[in-house]
This record gives structure tokens, sequence and C-alpha cells, in this order.
């Protein structure tokens, strides 16, 4: 039986990983964090499967013990301060956690479960204002928030230890991937709440900031399979991972909008300055031509089953809270 250990288990992809290692057989732990309020809502139908250790990606003695306790084959590193805008609100913690949290994993990896292979989460962010309109693994990095230079430290350092001391180490270059899972600020989620409440009369407007920044949004639960697909691979390499289409997010909206019979979105939406960013990252589109080629990868869910998928659970979320 394998051992996998996951940081940010509690998150959107920690929660459809574990399930999927689950069902390979793995032995399962997850590191968390202490909160006042423990999260464990995306967890609660498998906790009794899994091992959580508490930890902190700041804190590197506790993800040395996490690692030691564990003794992983595989660690995958998804723990991250991961929402962009809040990356400009508090840069600092987005930097100590997305960025040097990535080298304390590995160096918590090279002494205590060198042979381990591990998995970072690294980001269709890091292309920022792309060079070319569509993105691959050979694309320049030009970052364009704290999150993504965070992003791009934990990047090259995955990369450097992988150079340096020999270990298994991938990288998955990720493009959005969205689920009813998703944190409830990014823009997809917001806007399927949204859409829901509405839907339901439980609210009369959305407000947005641009509705002209696409992006390539895939399904979470199809991703997760990619990042294990990688570490099975005989030799560690990175890999972009994306559906190859793009969306505006006012594409968004309106199939959002047509999902529950509403064709006059435009009364519903408002925009509004707060939720602009300094710098925005307009157009992001890849090419996971490799990752189909050499781990035999491709998406299964597309953008209108995605779309239909996350409004349809915020509704039965909301009929069952507000009983309607
Ligand atoms: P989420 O925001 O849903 O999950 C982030 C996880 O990190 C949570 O479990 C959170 O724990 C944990 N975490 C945050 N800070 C710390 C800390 N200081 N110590 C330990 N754990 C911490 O992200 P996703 O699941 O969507 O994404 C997974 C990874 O993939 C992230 O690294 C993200 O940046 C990256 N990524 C995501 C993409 C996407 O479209 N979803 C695209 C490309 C990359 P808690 O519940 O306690 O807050
Ligand atoms: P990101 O690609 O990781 O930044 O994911 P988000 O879902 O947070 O944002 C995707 C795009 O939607 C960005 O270009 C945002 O500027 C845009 N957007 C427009 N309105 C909103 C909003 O109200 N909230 C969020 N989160 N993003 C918005």
């Amino acid at each position: 039986m394998k051992t996998a250990l996951i940081t940010g288990i509690t998150g959107q992809d920690g929660s459809y990983l574990a399930e999927f290692l689950l069902s390979k057989g793995y032995k399962v732990y997850g590191l968390v964090r202490r909160l006042s309020t423990p999260n464990y809502i995306y967890l609660e139908h498998f906790l009794p499967k899994i091992t959580l250790i508490e930890g902190d990606l700041r804190d590197q003695a506790s993800l040395n013990h996490a690692v030691k306790l564990s003794q992983p084959d595989e660690v995958y590193n998804l723990a991250a301060q991961s929402f962009v805008a809040t990356s400009w609100k508090q840069p600092e913690v987005t930097s100590e956690v997305t960025g040097l949290g990535a080298l304390k994993v590995l160096e918590a990896v090279r002494h205590f479960a060198p042979h381990a292979r591990v998995y970072q989460a690294s980001s269709s962010e890091m292309y920022g204002n792309a060079t070319e309109n569509i993105q691959d693994e050979q694309t320049k990095f030009r970052p364009r928030s704290p999150y993504a230079i965070a992003k791009l430290y934990a990047h090259w350092i995955s990369i450097n230890y992988r150079e340096s001391y020999g270990m298994y180490v991938c990288c998955g270059i990720l493009f959005n991937h969205e689920s009813p899972r998703r944190g409830i600020e990014f823009v997809t989620r917001k806007i399927t709440d949204g859409v829901a409440k509405i839907k339901l009369g439980l609210a009369n407007e959305l407000v947005l900031g641009s509705l002209d920044a696409q992006r390539d949004w895939g399904f979470a639960g199809d991703y997760v399979q990619a990042m294990w697909a990688m570490l099975q691979q005989d030799k560690p390499e990175d890999y972009v991972i994306s559906t190859g289409e793009t969306h505006s997010v006012q594409d968004f909206v309106q199939e959002s909008f047509a999902a529950v019979g509403i064709s006059n979105w435009q009364n519903y939406i408002r925009q509004d300055p707060q939720f602009m960013r300094p710098a925005e990252l307009f157009l992001l589109q890849g090419n996971s031509a490799r990752a189909h080629n050499k781990l035999g990868w491709k998406p299964a869910v597309n953008f209108k089953s995605l779309v239909t998928m996350m409004v349809n659970a915020d509704l039965e979320r909301l009929k069952e809270k507000h009983r309607l």
C-alpha cells in the first residue's frame, strides 16, 4: 500500500485528491492547521479513512514532524494562500506560505523522506501578461501579482531541488480549475452562488469586477488525476494542465444564468471597482498536449457541464439551508 501526505487537504483540490488516492488504495495523511473552528466540510464523508496531522507551512518543525510520522511515498504540496486578490492585501503572508512554504516542504522531504516523490502546485498565473496567446511548458513567465511571484519562487526552488539533490519533484502548471468546492470568493463560485440566490429570490444582483478577463476553466476532479499521474512516471518533469479553451467572465455569467433559465442576465449584474485588481491578467489559455501525450491525461468535464454542475450544487445547498 502506498502512502501519501497532502498539504492543503481541507481545500478544493486536497479533498478531491484525497478521495482519488483513497479509491486507489492509498493510506492518506493530511496536514491541517489549527483553526478556532475546524473546516473539515469537504472531508467529512471520508474523515475516518484518513489521518490528519497538525502543522503549518510556515513552521518547519511541524512539517518535519508530519513527514517523519507519515513516511510518505508521495507528497502533494497543495497548501497556499491561493487567492490572487488577497495577495495584494497580504503580500507577506502570501510570500511566506505560497513561496517559502514550498521550500520548507522540500527541506522536510530532503531530510526525512528523501525518496518520496513530490508534487508542487504551480499555477498558470505565473505566465502573467503572457508573451504568447496560448501557453505551454516553454512559455516565458511574466508574473503580475504577489501570488504569482510567490508561486514562481516555489516553482523554481522545486526545480532546483530536483537538479541539486536528485529529488523526484514535479511541478504541475495548472490552469484555473473549479468545482462546487471552489472557494466562494473566486469568480466562478461567486457567480454560481449569486445566480442560485437570484433564482431562489434570495438576492437581486450580483456585483463583479472585470467581465472581460478570460480564463481556461476546467474541473478540479479531473485535474487532481493529472497530479497523481505526474508522480507515476519514470522521470520527474513539469506539465501544463488545461482544457485548451478560454472563456470570459461574461461567458461564465451568461452560461450560469442560462442554466437557471434567465436570459436577461444584464439586469442583475453590477460592476464595482472594489473587485478590479491593481494589475489584471486578461488572457489565459493552456496547451496541455504534453500531458496528453506523456501522461495520457485529458479533461472529461467541459465548460458547459462545469457551469451546470456548479450552479446545481449551489441551488441544492441553498434550498437545504433556507428550507425552500
Ligand atoms: P484552496 O484555497 O481551496 O486550498 C488551500 C489549502 O491550503 C487549504 O487547505 C488551506 O487550509 C491550506 N493552507 C493555507 N495556508 C496554510 C498554511 N499556512 N499552512 C498550511 N496549510 C495552509 O486551494 P485549491 O485547492 O484551489 O488549490 C490547491 C493548490 O493549487 C494551491 O496551492 C493553489 O494555489 C494551486 N493552484 C490552484 C489553482 C486553481 O484554479 N484552483 C490553479 C493553479 C494552482 P485552510 O482550509 O486551513 O485555509
Ligand atoms: P484567478 O484567475 O486565480 O485570479 O481566479 P479568480 O476566480 O479570482 O479571478 C478570475 C478573473 O475574474 C480575474 O481576472 C478577476 O479579475 C475576474 N473577476 C471579475 N470579477 C470578479 C470578482 O468579483 N471576484 C473575483 N475573484 N474575480 C473577479
